[in-house]
């Protein structure tokens, strides 16, 4: 089995310190993906850019992949598309100068590629991203491609889109490789779903610098319920061993490596 590991490099707390949290639980997956032999994508904020360029100088020089998941995390439903192609342009350029090579990759914050936000990919294709992982094939979250295909797929403008792994179930497809599907899901379900994934799949997994935090102290998410705030926590405090249980059944390149895969594109 061919699984890719894929971190969303962000910070929740919104303050980009220099030597903030974020830092310091993305050395921890480093040195977990070195024991580990992984290599993987490290989809970054433009702001994790500005703040921390030694951390993407880092990652790049171990052999991961850098590639870009918007300035600020605002969902491409809320962006405005003239300001997003400026800041996408001068990360992209600063991204490109600490990795010290091409940033091809774009995943949307919060899987926000929906019909209505379709106008993003023509501003990333022209800006020279070759592939998004930005969808959510499934109608049960907020955000949803609920008609696209579970396959690699190439956009008409030529970019390849790599979707969120979902599994039938009845009517429903569940997510079930990341964030809080994956760390809720029963270690037998996982392997059942990973069992009837389709051969024309790509399959990868999801994580965030937070993740990793064991000793993440609680607090009520904003807008968010009391009970919801504290099943999240509890979920993430089983988190990292979760993603590892996933990420020992098989190994895969960055995504960038995995063009060649999306067969039907
Ligand atoms: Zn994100």
């Amino acid at each position: 089995m061919e699984i890719t590991f894929t971190i969303d490099l962000e910070d929740p707390s919104e303050r980009y310190a220099p030597e903030g949290q974020y830092v310091l639980m993305t050395r921890r997956i480093l040195d977990l993906c070195a024991a580990n032999g992984r290599k993987a994508t490290f989809f970054t904020i433009g702001r994790v850019a500005e703040a921390a360029p030694d951390l993407v100088r880092e990652i790049a020089m171990q052999g991961h992949e850098i590639a870009y998941h918007s300035h600020n995390h605002l969902a491409l439903t809320l962006e405005n598309p003239a300001c997003f192609q400026r800041e996408s342009a001068a990360d992209k350029d600063r991204l490109e100068q600490l990795a010290q090579r091409p940033v091809i990759g774009f995943r949307a914050p919060r899987f926000s590629l929906t019909p209505q936000s379709l106008w993003a990919l023509d501003i990333l294709a022209e800006l020279g991203f070759r592939y998004s992982s930005s969808i959510m094939p499934t109608d049960i979250s907020l955000f949803g491609f609920p008609e696209a295909s579970q396959a690699p797929f190439a956009w008409p403008n030529g970019m390849i889109e790599f979707p969120l792994p979902v599994a039938k179930l009845g009517k429903y497809r569940l997510p079930y490789l990341g964030g809080i599907y994956l760390y809720t899901m029963p270690k037998f379900a996982l392997r059942l779903f990973l069992a009837k994934a389709r051969a024309d799949e790509v399959l990868w997994t999801y994580a965030h610098p937070y993740d990793f935090d064991d000793g993440e102290k609680f607090a009520r998410m904003p807008n968010t319920p009391l009970w919801i705030s504290l099943v999240l926590w509890l979920a993430r405090r089983n988190a990292s061993g979760k993603i590892w249980h996933v990420l020992d059944l098989g190994n895969a390149p960055p995504l960038c490596e995995r063009l060649p895969d999306a067969k039907g594109a």
